[in-house]
């Protein structure tokens, strides 16, 4: 008889912990994993999925305005349902939740519809108060959108909610200068909203290049975003007529009729009942892990944004993979987090991998950076006046290409590969060796001089 109920349970059916649970599975564990919500996480719930198909949506608003300039005959003005693409939407994320689920059947993997509570080193509670036990527990619970301590703050929403809006706001405030704050801005922008952006700091997307940030925030103020900096958000009063009265550090009362914080995401390890097994978190709860995702309690590991690594759902994949092949498939892996490509998928996106221009300079002291600065054809004959940038940061000693950043019309495809070469360690000279592909927007990454 085994000694555990299970070899492994694993807390979450996100992205990383379904790849753990089903790899593990595949190498001959007996897997449960226990999931409160819906199977497939913040990424296909609530997050990645959904958003990118409200981007491609929200593109359409410009393509159809661009259009005439290539021949086409569209009435103006063209209407947009709301409803039609949030249903559309949804039904996309219960397709991709049907699938996520399949795989874990398929895998011989237990779902379990519960929240789960760890009791001890090797035993959770179910929501009915049954307990279960197993050899290895493996905590991939995510993170929660994390809301600024202020008067009448539950009048605002989060990422949370703001795929299921039963309308369009017509004024918007997004509290946030991150990735969720400007890939909304976009979307609502684009949708015909006004937004207005605000942020407690000065800065826009810290840790991007600040170049590209910069030629966001013209783009974005071109376009007719309004942004707050030194903003904190001090609260909100909510009116009669339903309004919303945001007060914001340093600036006017703004009057809007939603209020989404995207002021970054905390652990969700609040009454996970860690302490019970010894096991250590940082300061904002995040479960503190090695490099082979062990907690400081041996029997219980934790992967993705519950450790508050690298918040990115192919990160949170990795760590589940490399886990299930450490522990289960005797292949000893660890997670590498050098040269991790990100992209926000803002309004003209932006994408970057490698070391800014800043970081390299601090790191290595001498470099080379060559840029292209131009305006995509596609923007000329569409008499757009928007800019693309591409920046290429090079160590000046070995002519190696350290960072790539690019802001405009579909970068995240291209930095995907860039990401390769800049991982592979290529020079300067190897892109210049590489022969355009014209005409294209990438070519310029081989003709920067
Ligand atoms: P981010 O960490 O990107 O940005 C948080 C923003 O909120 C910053 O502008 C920060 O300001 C501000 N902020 C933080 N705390 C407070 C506070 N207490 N009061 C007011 N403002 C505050 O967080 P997001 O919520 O946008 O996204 C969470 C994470 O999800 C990201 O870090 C990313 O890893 C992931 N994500 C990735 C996406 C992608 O890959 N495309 C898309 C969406 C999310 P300041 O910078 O001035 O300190």
């Amino acid at each position: 008889m085994p000694q555990y109920d299970y070899d492994l349970f694993v807390l979450g059916a996100g992205s990383g912990g379904t790849r753990a649970s089903r790899v593990a599975a595949a190498h001959g564990a007996r897997v449960a994993v226990a999931e409160e919500y819906r199977v497939g996480g913040t990424c296909v719930i609530r997050g990645c999925v959904p958003k990118k198909l409200l981007v491609y949506g929200a593109h359409f608003a410009e393509d159809l305005r661009d259009a005439k300039h290539f021949g086409w005959d569209v009435p103006s003005p063209c209407s947009f349902s709301w409803p039609t693409l949030r249903d559309n939407v949804m039904a996309e994320v219960d397709r991709i939740n049907g699938a996520y689920t399949q795989t874990l059947d398929n895998n011989g993997v237990e779902i379990i519809h519960s929240r789960a509570v760890v009791t001890g080193p090797h035993s959770v509670r179910l929501d009915d108060g049954s307990e279960k036990t197993a050899e290895r527990i493996l905590i991939a619970v995510g993170a929660h959108p994390a809301i600024p301590e202020c008067p009448g703050h539950e009048h605002g929403i989060t990422s949370n909610e703001v795929f299921h809006l039963p309308d369009l706001p017509k004024r918007i405030l997004i509290a946030g200068g991150g990735y969720i704050a400007n890939e909304f801005a976009g979307i609502f922008h684009q949708f015909g909203s006004h937004v207005i952006l605000a942020n407690r700091s000065q800065e826009l997307l810290r840790g991007y290049d600040a170049q590209i940030r910069d030629r966001l925030l013209q783009i974005a103020t071109m376009k007719g975003i309004e942004f707050r900096f030194n903003a904190a958000f001090r609260g909100i009063d909510k009116g009669e007529d339903g309004c919303l009265t945001v007060h914001l550090a340093n600036h006017e009362p703004v009057v809007v009729d939603c209020v989404l914080f995207a002021t970054g995401r905390r652990p969700n390890t609040a009454g996970l009942g860690l302490e019970s097994a010894g096991v250590e978190m940082d300061e904002l709860g995040a479960v503190k892990v090695d490099a082979q995702n062990q907690s400081s309690c041996p029997s219980i590991y934790a992967i993705g944004d519950v450790t508050n690594r690298i918040q990115l759902t192919p990160v949170a994949i990795r760590e589940g993979q490399a886990f299930a092949d450490t522990v289960y498939g005797n292949k000893p892996t660890t997670v590498d987090y050098d040269c991790v490509p990100a992209a926000v998928f803002s309004h003209p996106p932006l994408a970057g991998v490698g070391l800014t221009e800043a970081e390299a300079r601090e790191k290595l002291g001498s470099i080379k950076v060559y840029s292209s600065d131009f305006r995509p054809m596609k923007n000329v004959l569409a008499g757009r006046n928007e800019r693309a940038l591409y920046k290429m940061v090079c160590d000046a000693q070995t002519d190696r290409v350290v960072g790539i950043h690019m802001i405009g019309p579909d970068v995240p495809e291209i930095i995907q590969a860039c990401a390769v070469a800049v991982k592979a360690g290529l020079t300067k000279a190897d892109f210049d060796a590489t022969v355009a592909l014209h005409p294209s927007m990438a070519e310029e990454l081989v003709l920067m001089r």
